[in-house]
């Protein structure tokens, strides 16, 4: 059995990555993750525009200017005004060269031709070139995930096509005989962290406590996934062969970790793609998706992973093993933390739970009142 400080101290799952990219086209880029620096290769706004409707004009002094021209949005004539002169500009319009300020249609009376200024104008309403986006400025970094807010930077600067990681293929294998009886609940589970993690889910199907049915399962997963999840069938029961398959077809990192529920999880290798055996227990499937999948699978993706802790008090007693590090969920009501425990293999145990409490290996106790990190799912 291995420790969970020994799983990180030891760098056993951090050290694998996915680092394959492609080209993806801007309208299917949303959730990705660039594969490069972007750089601007233009000032934004590339002309000066009008930031209002409004007259554009030389110099406020005067207050009296004679209309010459009137430039719509799209109009991208070279025009130019002087002093005594104004040109009505529309918002977002190009501003004729000479201007130093637009005067909101608010600020003026019209009569014929006739401008008059009336009241203060404080702001240019003038968007200078550059002034959103300078050219060879680095917009957005490598590593970024692309979201509704940046993709218009991207949009903004023309670019079609993008350089992003691509999304790491995840094959997903239940496995018992019980499957026609009972459903199959930790594949939907497991699809559904997958897509928390930003990696795409493959369902590949549900293999029977069967040697030969879970190695052809595996190597379906083989040619179309990059990294492979099964559930059930890894512990000591006699129908539990996945050890030996995983030995047989690639190796073993670990087997049985030093937690509960979650104990009998197992980690390894084959042809160089990592394979994670989870335990069948619907809640200890689910833990281990929490503890070990999602930050894995999060680095796989590119996209950034951190625990959001918050803290409360513990509601009652939870004792644990010496030796095992426990994960209990709780519900989270008015800063108390309410357990939610009913049994490794019921749902509801954790299905209405807001987070998890860890108890570390070297405890026995979280005593009632105990103030208590609770690792928030979000
Ligand atoms: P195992 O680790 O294969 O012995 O599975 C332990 C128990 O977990 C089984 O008896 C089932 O009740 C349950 N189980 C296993 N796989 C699944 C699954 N895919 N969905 C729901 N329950 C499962
Ligand atoms: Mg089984």
């Amino acid at each position: 059995m291995i420790s969970l400080g020994d799983i990180y101290g030891k760098n056993i799952l951090n050290k694998y990555s996915f680092n394959k990219v492609n080209y993806v086209d801007i309208y299917d880029s949303y959730g990705k993750v660039l594969a490069e620096d972007i750089t601007s290769t233009m000032d934004i706004p590339f002309f000066s525009k009008s930031d209002k409707d409004g007259y554009a004009v030389v110099d406020l002094n005067l207050k009296h200017y004679t209309l010459i021209d009137e430039v719509l949005a799209g109009d991208m004539r070279d025009l130019k005004i002087e002093k005594g002169e104004c040109i009505h500009v529309a918002t977002g319009a190009k501003v004729p060269e000479g201007a130093n300020y637009v005067i909101p249609i608010e600020y003026v009376e019209k009569s014929n031709n006739e401008i008059r200024l009336i009241g203060d104008i404080e702001e240019t309403n003038i968007i200078k070139i550059g002034d959103d986006i300078k050219k060879n400025d680095k917009v957005l970094k490598k590593g970024t995930v692309i979201t509704e807010r940046n993709i218009g930077i991207i949009a903004s600067l023309g670019i079609e096509k993008i350089k992003v990681y691509e999304t790491p293929k995840v094959g997903i294998i239940s496995t018992g005989n019980e499957l026609n009886s009972i459903k199959d609940v930790n594949s939907k589970t497991i699809f559904s962290i997958v897509k928390k993690s930003n990696c795409q889910p493959i369902f590949i199907g549900s293999a029977k406590d069967d040697i030969d049915d879970l190695k052809s399962k595996i190597n379906k997963a083989l040619e179309h996934c990059d990294v492979i999840i099964t559930s059930g069938g890894v512990s000591a029961g006699k129908k539990d062969y996945l050890p030996r398959v995983v030995s047989s077809m690639g190796k073993i990192i670990f087997h049985k970790v030093k937690m509960r529920p979650g104990m009998p999880m197992l980690f390894g290798e084959i042809n160089e793609k990592p394979i994670f055996c989870m335990p069948g227990n619907v809640v200890s499937c689910l833990t281990c998706c929490y503890v070990f999948l999602l930050p894995f699978l999060r680095k796989m993706a590119h996209v950034p992973y951190s625990k959001k802790i918050v803290r409360a008090r513990l509601s009652e007693d939870i004792p644990s093993e010496y030796g095992m590090t426990y994960f209990r969920p709780v519900k989270l009501k008015d800063g108390m933390a309410y357990p939610t425990f009913k049994g490794s293999n019921l749902i509801t145990s954790i299905a209405y739970a807001d987070g998890l409490i860890e108890i570390k290996e070297d405890e026995t106790l979280k005593n009632k009142n105990d103030v208590v990190d609770v690792w928030v799912f979000e």
